[in-house]
């Protein structure tokens, strides 16, 4: 499939990329690692004039631990963070969500910034971003901001982020203590994209939870920290009776999506099944 014919434009800088955006307002589209945009312009769901190519611009892909937080360049791979000697021992789990992508050719070109922007609802990286409370730097014309994961995936590929802006950068808190994570995806074979994904960060204190984080991708239009499982093991021992009892509240106050792969009741079923996969794999990792 042959998409529109469109203009190709290298950018060098950040800001020289946002003038492009101003200037072209919606018929412009930042062209990261093309493999959600490219697809979507071969089925002319997507017809931009001019694409706006952010991979040259310097600065934009590293992965560094500055003021407790992890910091990724919105240009980083999926290949990089999962291969990240860093991310592996302050944030396991986000390596678990990076190799869990497609298959290593779209991890070698995908990036962390181009799937946020996307925000497809299966898509794996909403649900690492709300489970560590990660905060998404955005800058446009008027200068730099951060959105907090929660405020920042808005509904069905809908975001905070404005047509003229763009993702620079992504941080993540790095939790303290006694913390096990996990990432736990039922993969649909054929596309390898979330039909549920539940990414979990807990941490103990005493023998019980203190801290309980869990987030969903795959189950409603955005991803979603599901504040009942979370509230359920708060305060509990992270024990296979509490974890139980904590993930059959999964998605139970939650819109879930109904399609071809998987009706309503099945990814409800789904949810219940992976909160408790990833929570006693967490348990096991404190
Ligand atoms: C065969 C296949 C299997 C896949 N499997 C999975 C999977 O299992 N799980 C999963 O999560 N994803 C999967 N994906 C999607 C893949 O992860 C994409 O790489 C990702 O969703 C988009 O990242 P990208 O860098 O390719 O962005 P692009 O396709 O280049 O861009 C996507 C959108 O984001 C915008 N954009 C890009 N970068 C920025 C930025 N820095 N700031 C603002 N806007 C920006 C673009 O303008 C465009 O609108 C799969 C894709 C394919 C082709």
């Amino acid at each position: 499939m042959i998409p529109n014919k469109f203009d190709y434009q290298k950018a060098t800088t950040v800001e020289e990329a946002i003038e492009y955006l101003v200037e072209y307002g919606d018929e412009a589209k930042l062209l990261a690692g093309g493999h959600s945009l490219l697809p979507a312009m071969k089925l002319r769901l997507n017809n931009p004039v001019k694409l706006v190519d952010i991979n040259r611009i310097p600065g934009l892909k590293y992965i560094r631990e500055e003021n407790a937080m992890l910091c990724l360049g919105a240009a980083t791979t999926h290949y990089d963070i999962e291969s990240s000697e860093l991310v592996k021992s302050k944030i396991p789990m986000l390596c678990q969500v990076a190799a869990s992508i497609g298959d290593l050719q779209v991890r070698n070109m995908g990036t962390i910034g181009g799937s946020l922007a996307h925000a497809d609802p299966a898509a794996d990286w909403p649900a690492g971003m709300l489970a560590t409370e990660a905060i998404i730097v955005i800058q446009g014309p008027e200068g730099t901001k951060n959105v907090p994961a929660k405020d920042f995936f808005m509904g069905l590929y809908t975001t905070a982020l404005a047509e003229n802006e763009i993702i620079t950068e992504i941080r993540i808190p790095i939790p303290e203590g006694n913390i096990g994570t996990a990432y736990a995806k039922c993969v649909q074979p054929a596309s390898r994209f979330a039909l549920v994904g539940c990414a979990t960060i807990i941490s103990k204190n005493n023998g019980l939870c203190d801290r309980v984080k869990l987030a969903f991708t795959g189950v409603s239009v955005n991803a979603f920290c599901d504040e009942a499982v979370e509230h359920a093991l708060t305060g509990h021992a992270p024990d296979v009776d509490n974890i139980t009892i904590a993930a059959e509240k999964a998605a139970i106050n939650v819109d879930v999506l109904s399609d071809h792969f998987a009706s309503e009741n099945y990814r409800r079923h789904l949810a219940k099944v992976y909160a408790k996969k990833a929570l006693m794999e967490a348990a096991n990792n404190l």
